[in-house]
């Protein structure tokens, strides 16, 4: 499923939209960073890479807070999309995929579409992420809308998980001389779910990131799923789901997000000047329809369509949880250096 994610949990994730005056295309333009990375881009490299790194934190868990106050019953998701988007980009950062408002049995990957008419409510999952230069803070938290005893506890039980597993690197990896592997933590996180009486989703994980790589290969698991994967120095995202279901997600609905995965040229000019916006704003990071709806009016529909059928995008998919029942979900990234471990998004 690491393929199918992108940034809410199994893989890569959405994107981000314009409120007021700020649009994504024209306000804000990324630096020129392509596909093909050099070494120099790696993380630990550089000072200045650990800075973004922090920076972009900074500002996600500024925009959680801001998030937090705004996401209501009733209010529409395209309203709540844009407002977190358009918040990002006034405190100098830039989502990193489209922002995921995903309610009750979808786990992950719903972003608002242009016209999006759906209202808040039930077991909303907030999933946004901030990227300077690339370097991404990935977060998520859940609210219930519905005033449920049983989201209360769902949400708590991915809240614990996540915090048991941060205190378990921390003391692990915190010091000289520890070591600890991708299975202990997925154990961690299902033993603490599962003490509230609910179910760890296991075919959704937190992942490695890299410059412009929202999952970088390595996947941390929700359960121990018998990989001794040792964690070493660098950038993850820690994503416990519960849930009262079957504890699995399947392919829902085309979500409206896309991820560059080909530059191979193409007839259309619209599909073209759509796939050379792409490459500029976004690189391999996803994004939606909705944003470059913005930019280039809904023809952008009719590009985004040649250049899904020319092999240039892959459409991700809406993750759902299997029996139809509830998730949680709850994120932070951290950095892992020599002795060290920061919760960048706290
Ligand atoms: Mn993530
Ligand atoms: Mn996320």
């Amino acid at each position: 499923m690491t393929e199918k994610q992108y940034g809410g949990s199994t893989g890569r994730s959405n994107g981000e939209k314009a409120v007021t005056t700020k649009n994504l295309d024209s306000s804000k333009s990324l630096p020129k960073q392509k596909t093909q990375k050099d070494s120099s881009q790696k993380l630990g490299t550089s000072k200045t890479d650990e800075d973004e790194i922090i920076q972009a934190g900074k500002i996600a868990s500024q925009v959680k807070s801001f998030a937090k106050t705004i996401v209501k019953a009733g209010i529409p998701l395209l309203e709540i999309a844009e407002k977190i988007e358009t918040k990002i980009l006034e405190l100098g950062g830039n989502p990193a995929f489209p922002v995921n408002l995903s309610i009750n049995n979808i786990a992950a990957h719903y972003t608002p579409s242009h016209e999006d008419e759906t209202l808040a409510k039930g077991l909303i999952k907030v999933d946004f992420g901030v990227h300077i230069d690339g370097w991404t803070a990935d977060t998520a938290f859940s609210v219930d809308l519905e005033d449920s005893e049983e989201n209360k506890n769902l949400i708590k039980a991915s809240e614990d998980g996540l915090n048991a597993a941060l205190e378990l690197i921390q003391s692990r990896l915190g010091r000289a001389g520890g070591a600890l592997s991708t299975s202990e933590i997925g154990a961690e996180i299902s033993k603490t779910i599962e003490s509230h009486g609910f179910f760890p989703v296991i075919n959704l994980s937190g992942h490695g990131m890299n410059q412009y790589e929202l999952h970088s290969g390595t996947s941390i698991p929700n359960v121990d799923d018998g990989r001794d994967t040792e964690i070493s120095e660098g950038l993850y995202a820690i994503e416990p789901f519960a849930t009262n279901g079957s504890g699995r997600i399947r392919d829902g609905k085309p979500s409206e997000i896309y991820e560059l995965i080909s530059e191979k040229n193409l007839r259309s000019p619209i599909a073209r000047e759509v796939l050379n916006f792409i490459k500029e704003e976004y690189d391999a990071l996803p994004f939606c329809s909705r944003w470059l709806i913005k930019k280039f009016g809904t023809k952008a529909l009719f590009g985004l369509k040649q250049l899904e059928e020319n092999g240039n995008l892959h459409q991700f998919s809406q993750l759902v949880e299997i029996a139809g029942s509830k998730v949680s979900q709850a994120e932070h990234t951290i950095l892992i250096e020599k002795e060290k471990v920061t919760v960048t998004t706290n």
